[in-house]
């Protein structure tokens, strides 16, 4: 997968694509994967890195929404715990189980909370991750031993899953790949084309790394641009009524001392009426998040003051050790894509639930759901899609389609595993040049071989695509982020032809977007 072969298969293909997918998310990518496996011919194109935008930026859970149950959307948290479910299935690589632990200081919290998580247990049916059950004072701490002890009565604990969300979409892009897409990134799409009769047939698009500009022509247009779907619906209607309601979620990260064990919290009502997770990921304790409405959506989004706050005076409230900002490793903000309704007075009242629009133009955009609801709203997209384009009838075949890398015993494949199949080549890349199995900075796990990797065969194009989005060095630590980039840098210049003049403009930019994910004490 590198992008001069993606170039040579738009070159290759000067007729109409069945589906172009303007945006590569989760969204964009899964709609990728369905359309690609149904035999239809597909160009995704993304602005940025994949990934770029929200899908690198969530809590990471693969889950049904405990919150939504409460909301009463069953029909959401069934749907989700499905495909929840289909997701280990078809990546457990990349996606595990999890115990998330509700604490309980109130009489009433245990059967209340108790009898909430069975519920959710229930409706997941076949699906299902470890039963729910009440626990003891004495349980709660053996989960959560860093939890406060001070009015602790005991807790309830449930399951669901969690993945590396930019992890998961490369491997998805990579998949949608091996199903016969073209797919590259650093190609924004500048304008929609239209027929005599103002359908939109195509799009014009820029290549960010040269300047030059293509058009494409294709049977339908999806747009998954996420937050900035309305962006590009304007640009096929310019009166059309916006449809989302961008709202904006923070996380900070913290060392793994500030949540010991291998299990999550759950706060399921802080003082702003939401959740709050604190939960291990990758060596760290990630904590969020916050539903902050903003006027318009950025790329690289920024967190701001009183989210910080909130969230490290919520999570002082339940962990033993208060988090203070210096103990911040990274910080980082994400932009939710809801879809407007008359019917909620706040943010985090919007539906999670998925819209497929359809523009009297003919675009079709699909926006809300979820991370986890990605495969089920790209098979409700391509559906609707297929139709209007009249493509020839095709079943979807997901539900069962392996993501790359699938591989059911990743435990042998050390820090590793996430990368599944793909592991065996890193080692063999190591195996030819020991060097490349050196750590690039002994805070983190990560291998240079992994910069060697991304380069070639991943289409990292940035010091930046390596350090926040092929390893998470960004989103964990920021600093050792910062300190790895030269050595980042240096592997990728022979990789992908950088001039020394190149390589120093890389390392200003990345420190420069690094600035935005360390906390100023
Ligand atoms: C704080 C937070 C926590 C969350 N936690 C969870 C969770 O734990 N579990 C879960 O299931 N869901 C979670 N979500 C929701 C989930 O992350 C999103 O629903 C999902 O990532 C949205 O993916 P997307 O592809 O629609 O949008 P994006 O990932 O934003 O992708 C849209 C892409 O379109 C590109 N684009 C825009 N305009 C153009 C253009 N003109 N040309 C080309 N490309 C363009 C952008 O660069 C971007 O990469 C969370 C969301 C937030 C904000």
């Amino acid at each position: 997968m590198n992008r001069t072969n993606m170039w040579r298969s738009i070159e290759a293909h000067p007729n109409a694509w069945d589906m172009i997918v303007v945006g590569g998310g989760a969204t964009g990518v899964g709609v990728a994967i369905d359309a690609a496996s149904r035999g239809y011919e597909v160009l995704l194109l993304e602005q940025s890195d994949f990934g770029k935008g929200t899908s690198s930026r969530s809590t990471k859970l693969a889950h049904g929404g405990v919150r939504y149950l409460e909301q009463g959307n069953i029909a959401l948290v069934m749907e989700a715990l499905k495909e929840r479910g289909l997701l280990l299935q078809n990546a457990p690589h990349l996606v595990h189980d999890l115990a998330f632990v509700v604490p309980n200081y109130d009489w009433w919290e245990a059967p209340f909370y108790g009898l909430g998580l069975k519920l959710y247990q229930l409706l997941a049916g076949k699906y299902g991750f470890g039963a729910s059950r009440i626990l003891s004072r004495e349980e709660t701490l053996k989960h959560l031993p860093t939890l406060k002890t001070e009015g602790l009565r005991g807790g309830a604990v449930y399951y669901d899953g969690q993945f590396d969300d930019a992890r998961l979409l490369i491997q998805m892009v990579a998949t949608a790949f091996e199903q016969g897409a073209t797919l590259l990134n650093y190609v924004e799409v500048t304008a929609l084309n239209k027929d005599a009769q103002g359908f939109v047939n195509g799009v014009t698009a820029r290549d960010v790394e040269t300047g030059n500009e293509f058009r494409a022509a294709a049977k339908v247009v999806v747009n998954a641009t996420g937050a900035f779907s309305d962006r590009l619906r304007l640009k096929a209607e310019p009166g059309a009524e916006p449809m989302i309601v961008p709202s904006q979620g923070i996380h900070l990260v913290f060392d793994s001392t500030f949540l010991q064990g291998n299990s999550a919290v759950m706060v399921p009502h802080t003082s702003d009426g939401r959740v709050l997770f604190a939960i291990p990921w990758d060596g760290h304790t990630l904590v969020g998040t916050t539903d902050t409405p903003i006027a318009a959506p950025t790329l690289e989004p920024i967190a701001m003051e009183q989210e910080i706050d909130f969230i490290l005076k919520t999570a002082g409230q339940y962990l033993s050790r208060a988090p203070v900002r210096e103990d911040v490793l990274s910080v980082f903000a994400g932009i939710r894509p809801l879809v407007r309704s008359s019917a909620a007075t706040t943010t985090a009242q919007l539906s999670r639930d998925h819209v497929v629009h359809i523009d009297r133009s003919g675009l079709v955009t699909i926006c809300g759901g979820k991370w986890t609801t990605y495969r089920h709203m790209a098979e409700d997209c391509v559906d609707q899609a297929a139709t209007l384009a009249q493509l020839p009838d095709r079943t979807c075949v997901t539900h069962h389609l392996h993501i790359h890398g699938y591989h059911n015993a990743t435990q042998e494949l050390g820090s590793l595993a996430v990368y599944g199949s793909d592991a065996f080549e890193i080692r063999k890349l190591i195996e030819s040049e020991p060097q490349l199995g050196e750590a690039l900075h002994p805070a983190l796990p990560y291998l240079k071989a992994e910069v060697i990797w991304a380069a070639r065969n991943e289409m990292a194009r940035t010091v930046e695509d390596a350090l926040a989005r092929r390893m998470r060095a960004l989103f964990l630590n920021a600093s050792a982020a910062v300190a790895m980039a030269p050595a980042v840098a240096a592997l990728m210049a022979p990789e992908l032809g950088w001039s020394e003049a190149t390589v120093a403009k890389e390392l200003v930019a990345f420190r420069s977007i690094a600035a935005n994910y360390r906390l100023p004490s």
